[in-house]
């Protein structure tokens, strides 16, 4: 059997026409049946561009889009009959929530040797099956978009869970993937490893010099990354600026952004300098950088719920004065962010066991590090869709969009824990999970 691609078409002709033909009739077929049609009716419904609610609302829904969105009874009138209704009471509805920082790919145990492990005893294809386990927890919490930004470890899994979910093969958000991620050689996870073990994997791409880093992003591109993930530093700068350039240049060039975990200020303002599209984590970013990222209008991924979570779970390893004045840096960055009109985006940064699908708890722990409730929203709906380049897609309800939906009990606003019980998922016109009905 051949495998004809579509831009192959042309040099094969006639043959193709003819059977473009039939394809094209056999289409017709399907088109003639109308898209389903939905309606959502819903007690209240939050815009999260004015930051106000919609009481009484309804959206109309044919396919995957959404066609209109109003007073319930506007809508309702508009849409033909037959369309199916979807009451959901007195609940609250949002648009799908999107988590900018995830790792999908990774089930990581916190024990001694646990990344180490994850590598050595996993193979691809288990790692690909825990990765739609996560997939599907992430989903039913809401969250109908992530970046996910590194595989730790399992080659190109990420790529085929992507496509998986857009096949309808398995549940789960839509994603954009960075594939394997590119690391300094030497310079990210699995440490010390015995040097006789040649080729035991790494948790990166790991690169040395300008041609590696620039052969790393071309390799990852090729094999179907949506963005391209850097480590500009590991405690301390790693990739040098001319290592980042290069990966920005390439990246750039095919339309794909970059995102770089840099925690310190001299990795964060080399990134910057570098090109780069997003910071994620910052977790020790000072005012300088922070304005540096304002001037380039550079994203903060914060991803703080990690860290809060290690807190609540070990609190005896978080009271050193070192292990202090790191939560306090960390909250420092975040309000000055604010201070400085930093665009934030949400993210949560998953990869142990017990972490995926709690990517709300991310907006939480950014209200409390100064954020109102709206702008922690925001951050992971009209801002995360921005960073994405998927604005015109996702990040609220409105004409055109995705219909990617979410409803929740209570006010959000009032209460953003609201968003950790989500009752009612919506992906693409299709109904995920409906708690709400008895
Ligand atoms: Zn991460």
């Amino acid at each position: 059997m051949i495998h004809i691609r579509p831009w192959q078409s042309r040099m094969v002709g006639i043959v193709l026409a003819l059977a473009a033909i039939s394809i094209a009739s056999a289409q017709s077929v399907s088109s003639d049946a109308p898209a389903r049609s939905v309606i959502v009716r819903v007690g209240r419904l939050l815009d999260v561009r004015s930051g106000t609610y919609l009481t009484n609302a309804a959206i109309s829904i044919v396919g995957d889009r959404i066609r209109a969105v109003g007073p319930a009874d506007d809508v309702v009138k508009a849409t033909p009959a037959g369309a199916q209704v979807i009451d959901l009471g007195g609940a609250t509805v949002l648009p799908g929530l999107i988590d900018c920082h995830t790792h999908l790919m990774a089930r990581i145990s916190d024990e001694r040797y646990g990344y180490e492990l994850n590598l050595l005893m996993k193979s691809q294809a288990y790692r690909a099956l825990e990765g739609a386990a996560n997939a599907r927890a992430t989903l039913e919490a809401g969250f109908t978009s992530v970046r996910d930004v590194e595989n730790e470890g399992s080659d190109y899994a990420d790529v085929a869970l992507r496509d998986a979910i857009r096949e309808g093969l398995v549940e789960g958000p839509r994603m954009q993937v960075a594939t394997r991620g590119i690391a300094a050689l030497g310079q990210y996870h699995p440490f010390r490893i015995s040097p006789d073990l040649a080729a035991f994997p790494t948790g990166a791409q790991m690169v040395s010099g300008v041609e590696e880093a620039r052969r790393a992003v071309r390799e990852q591109l090729g094999h179907g990354a949506d963005l391209i993930k850097i480590y500009a530093d590991w405690r301390e700068p790693t990739l040098t600026v001319p290592e980042m350039e290069v990966v920005v240049q390439e990246a750039h060039r095919a339309k794909r952004k970059v995102a770089a975990h840099a925690t310190t200020p001299q990795g964060i303002r080399n990134a910057v300098q570098a090109g780069v599209d997003s910071i994620e984590h910052g977790h020790g970013a000072d005012r300088a950088a922070l304005e540096l990222m304002k001037a380039k209008g550079v994203y903060l991924v914060p991803t703080l719920s990690v860290v809060d979570a290690s807190v609540a779970k070990t609190p005896q390893q978080w009271t050193s004065p070192r292990a202090r004045s790191f939560l306090e840096s960390m909250h420092q960055a975040v309000t000055i962010a604010k201070e400085l009109g930093v665009k934030i985006a949400g993210g949560s940064d998953p990869a142990a066991v017990d972490r995926h699908g709690r990517n709300a708890e991310e907006l939480e722990a950014m209200t409390r590090r100064g954020l109102t409730a709206l702008e922690a929203i925001r951050a992971a709906t009209t801002s995360a869709a921005d960073l994405m380049g998927w604005a015109d897609d996702v990040g609220s309800i409105q004409a055109g969009k995705f219909a990617d939906l979410i409803a929740v009990e209570g006010d959000p606003i009032g209460n953003i824990v609201a968003l950790q019980r989500v009752k009612f998922v919506m992906k693409g016109g299709r109904v995920i999970k409906n708690d709400f009905v008895p």
